[in-house]
């Protein structure tokens, strides 16, 4: 086993129940009634932990009517940034205060270590701060060049009735980088978690509701993808769709909003590089190496998934990073201790396993890992090596979406350029040098909507997140990330007395000559 193995120990037990989730629209929190469920394991711990409701298409049709009702009504739509940006502080506050709670059922559903979702709650309250900033500082622009007679004012408007689609690996954290945004400028919101994880997106109906979020303008609608995610897709009444998940998924997203050509925004999967030069700090570089790997149990969007390393360093580098990844401490989530959890179902173990098995099919060597671990009820990917694999191979070229490494080695800068964009994403890259002209090189021509030099999966929410190539479509955080989400209007403003377009009446013909007056 590579792997240190913690032992459990810890305060926090599975819940003494299974927790029943509703669904949320209008204010109010309904139960499943008589609509299918959906029952979700605990990673690692084997046991049914919460139960989903199947919402009904009717059900979306419901909560983008409320959606559409408030955003008409006006009572946040039309409310000024000031006292919007107080409502979002105040939420960012109950996330600090319910931290714990928070973190603990996303634990539960996701399977990531404890340590880990109690920072990612930090880190959305991060998000719901910057939200209320952007809520202050969103502007237009103003055009006063266009001669003494004309102003022109370029006005940002909320865009309506906003769809946010996300993922299992990420539930909190991903609708905190895109929700404090979308209510920044005055949109109403219909989300549609992932069926696996949707406890805390629900439990955030409670906390928007008494940081003082007007009634219909967050709204929760649970289930599967075909379902409710497609219903959302392709509804009439949506003005945009924000997906984050799979390239599948967000194929069939895209598709559907043709219908009434509503806005998209797609941030998808990722396949990045880790760029290690031989002039690089080898310690620092293994220790990112191996966080950008491991965190989240390597599913994750940004997970350092291919190591292109210099062949001069190659051999001392994959040193230093096997015994740092001997040392990531795997086990049950709940383990304060614990740094690499649980896989998330059995379905994606075996996918994960079948990636390994074809690559080494293909000619990779397995230098470590490539083991289930099993820890009571929990199944665990032991931090996985393979070296000599190449950008052909599966293995490679695919999203694997578990702690799963793939080496390539390279000569000279060029060549680890072309290594590292011979990829069909372009979410995410760090480069490891200090040679300062080399990074910023490589950091303008390597694809990826994120670069870090000398460091990976780092930054606030001020920077804008998202995808180059088919990792994805626009941007999430930051200014740009409420941007996104307005319509942008152009006025323009005359000043002073028109200039006539149509001339005074002509001058009446002069009568026949010889006639009389
Ligand atoms: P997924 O595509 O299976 O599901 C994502 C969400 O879409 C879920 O809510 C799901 O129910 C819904 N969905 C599924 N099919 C749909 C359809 N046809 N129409 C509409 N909605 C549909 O993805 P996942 O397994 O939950 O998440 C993992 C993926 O998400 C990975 O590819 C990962 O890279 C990506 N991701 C990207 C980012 C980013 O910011 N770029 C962040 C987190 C995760």
């Amino acid at each position: 086993m590579n792997a240190v193995v913690h032992a459990a120990n810890h305060g926090r037990g599975l819940p003494p129940s299974r927790r029943d989730l509703g669904f949320y629209i209008d204010g109010a929190l309904s139960a499943a009634g008589h609509r299918e469920t959906m029952d979700r394991v605990a990673p690692g711990y084997g046991q049914v932990v919460s139960r989903v409701t199947l919402c009904t298409a009717e059900d979306v049709d419901r909560a983008v009517i409320a959606a559409r009702s408030a955003f008409v009504r006006g009572e946040w739509s039309r409310r000024s940034g000031r006292e919007r940006s107080a409502v979002l502080n105040r939420a960012a506050a109950l996330i600090r205060e319910r931290r714990e709670e928070l973190a603990y059922w996303e634990t539960l559903e996701s399977g990531k270590p404890i340590s880990q979702s109690l920072a990612e709650m930090g880190g959305a309250a991060n998000e719901f701060e910057q939200g209320a900033a952007a809520a202050r500082t969103l502007h237009g622009d103003t055009f006063n060049n266009l001669g003494d007679d004309l102003l022109g004012v370029v006005l940002r408007e909320p865009i309506g009735v906003v769809a946010l689609v996300t993922p299992w690996n990420f539930p909190l954290i991903v609708l905190a980088e895109r929700l404090p945004y979308i209510l920044a400028s005055g949109n109403s919101v219909v989300v549609k978690p992932s069926e696996f994880t949707s406890a805390t997106t629900l439990m955030m109906a409670d906390l928007l509701a008494e940081a003082g979020l007007p009634r219909g303008v967050y709204n929760v609608v649970t289930g599967l993808g075909p379902g409710v995610g497609e219903a959302l897709s392709a509804h009439p009444d949506i003005d945009m769709i924000s997906f984050t998940g799979s390239q599948r998924a967000g194929q069939s997203v895209m598709t559907l909003a043709t219908g009434n050509f509503k806005k998209v925004s797609l941030e998808m999967g990722g396949k990045n590089p880790q760029i290690v030069f031989a002039d690089a700090d080898l310690d620092d570089a293994a220790d990112g190496v191996a966080f950008g790997l491991c965190y989240n149990a390597g599913q994750c969007c940004v997970s350092g998934s291919r190591l292109i390393v210099e062949a001069s360093v190659a051999e001392d580098f994959q040193a230093r990073l096997v015994d740092k990844l001997q040392h990531v401490r795997t086990g049950e989530c709940l383990d304060p201790e614990v740094q690499l959890g649980a896989i998330f179902t059995p379905a994606h173990r075996d996918k994960i396993m079948g990636y390994i098995g074809a690559g080494t099919k293909a000619g990779a060597t397995l230098a470590l890992g490539g083991e289930l671990i099993r820890i009571s009820k929990g199944d665990y990917i032991a931090p996985t090596l393979l070296t000599h694999t190449t950008n052909h191979m599966d293995v490679v070229r695919n999203e694997v979406f578990g702690p799963v490494l793939c080496q390539m080695t390279f000569h000279g800068e060029a060549e680890a350029r072309e290594l590292a964009n011979d990829s069909p994403y372009g979410l995410a890259a760090s480069i490891w040098t200090k040679d300062i002209d080399k990074a910023l090189r490589l950091m303008r021509t390597v694809n990826g909507g994120r670069m870090w030099i000398n460091t990976t999966i780092s930054g606030g929410p001020e920077l804008p997140k998202g995808g180059m190539k088919q990792s994805g479509i626009g941007r999430e955080g930051g200014l740009m990330g409420v941007e996104e989400y307005t319509e942008v209007k152009a006025a323009h403003i005359a000043i002073g007395k028109r200039r006539p377009w149509v001339q005074a009446a002509a001058p009446a013909p002069l009568p026949p000559r010889g006639t009389a007056p």
